[in-house]
């Protein structure tokens, strides 16, 4: 029998020693795998070969679940956050020295996660990485966004992007200059003191009268927008709400300058602006605004809505037919407006979901746009 030598040889030392440290090295240093594929994957995409088709399969919801979509939200958010930092960080991580070049070519799909310094355990936390999204990622790109825009399709866009809430978030974060809340013809248009229609004298095109409701005066509405509100009307109805009719839809600008001027015959410049809109800068000039009473046998009038049963269902459920509340309670520091309760807009049902599943009270705040409390 012989023991093992309790004295190593010298070289035999410095190899132990050496083999030691590297085990030691190891141990601090994090697993070296694909995060952004490893999410991908578990939602069952397959991962696109361009940056483009990487954020369109954030972006889509087509074939998912809403819990599905809801984590492509997240992932979305993330990375609209990288790429509203964008060219600077990219940048800066091309010329820092470490992972250069990758950080020009990476994509969402292929880039891996750049062994660090050891960082603070945080197991289930994904760590975003800025070279994740190429700065150029914009829904602008999207071939089936852009001809949806081209054709006038606002829901096609909106469904291109990934729905509602997406949108939004495209929109207010500044990567989809291609959409333009200025322009009248669409459903996202943004009106107010700040933000005049564009032509001033605007008429929309396709005006039609709702069916099937009460309409107070001979005033239309565009067709998606009276087509949701037989919907509602009726919805309403079924509920047991009572009978919403309607007062006001499309003013054209001459109307609306007639409008205007009554009131400011009755209470001054300053109490009118409160009130009513000058003419060239009115939603009801768009045909997505209508003005509902409560009827019940007779109908009330605007100031009725607020209190009636019909109202208080409107609050409830006019999101679920495309209308917001455009003028809401207490927000007439950013909306310009004293509250209406019986003003809805007409901003389509995919984003009157997020309007409402986000708890917005204005649409400027909701599109990360200036308040306009005057003229
Ligand atoms: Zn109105």
């Amino acid at each position: 029998m012989t023991s093992p030598d309790p004295e190593l040889s010298p070289r035999r030392a410095a190899r132990a020693e050496a083999e030691r440290l590297a085990t030691a090295a190891l141990a601090t240093m994090p697993p070296v795998e694909p995060v952004t594929r490893r999410r991908l994957r578990t939602e069952g995409e397959t991962p696109s070969p361009r940056g483009q088709g990487g954020i369109r399969a954030l972006l889509s919801s087509r074939g998912g679940t809403v819990a599905t979509r809801r984590r492509r939200a997240g992932v979305l958010a993330v990375a609209l956050t990288i790429v509203a930092s964008g060219a600077v960080a990219i940048g800066a991580a091309a010329s820092a020295g470490g992972g250069e070049g990758e950080a020009q070519t990476a994509t969402v799909d292929t880039v891996a996660a750049v062994p660090g310094p050891p960082a603070v355990p945080a197991e289930g936390l994904p760590v975003p990485q800025l070279a994740a999204v190429p700065a150029t990622a914009t829904p602008c790109d999207d071939p089936d966004f852009t001809a949806a825009l081209a054709a006038g399709d606002d829901s096609a866009a909106i469904s291109a992007v990934g729905g509602g809430s997406a949108f939004r978030e495209a929109v207010a974060s500044g990567i989809a200059p291609c959409v333009s809340l200025s322009d009248p013809n669409r459903e996202w248009v943004v009106v107010n003191k700040q933000r005049p229609l564009d032509p001033l004298d605007y008429r929309a095109g396709d005006l039609v009268m709702p069916q099937n409701v009460r309409a107070l005066e001979e005033s239309a509405l565009r067709s998606a927008p009276a087509s949701a509100l037989t919907e509602l009307v009726r919805a309403a109805s079924e509920a047991g709400a009572g009978e919403i009719g309607y007062l006001s839809a499309f003013r054209s600008y001459s109307t609306q300058q007639s409008t205007y001027a009554g009131r400011v015959d009755v209470g001054g410049v300053e109490e009118a602006d409160r009130e009513s809109a000058r003419a060239g800068y009115s939603e009801h000039q768009t045909g997505l605004a209508v003005d509902i009473v409560p009827c019940d046998g007779s109908c009330g009038t605007l100031d009725d809505i607020a209190s009636s049963s019909q109202g208080a269902w409107v609050r409830d459920h006019a999101w679920e037919y495309g209308f917001i509340t455009r003028y809401a309670e207490g927000r007439e520091s950013v909306s310009g407006y004293l509250p209406e309760a019986w003003h809805q807009r007409y901003i389509g049902r995919e984003l009157a979901r997020a309007y409402h599943e986000g708890g917005y009270t204005t649409l400027e705040e909701f599109f990360g746009l200036p308040a306009a409390p005057t003229y």
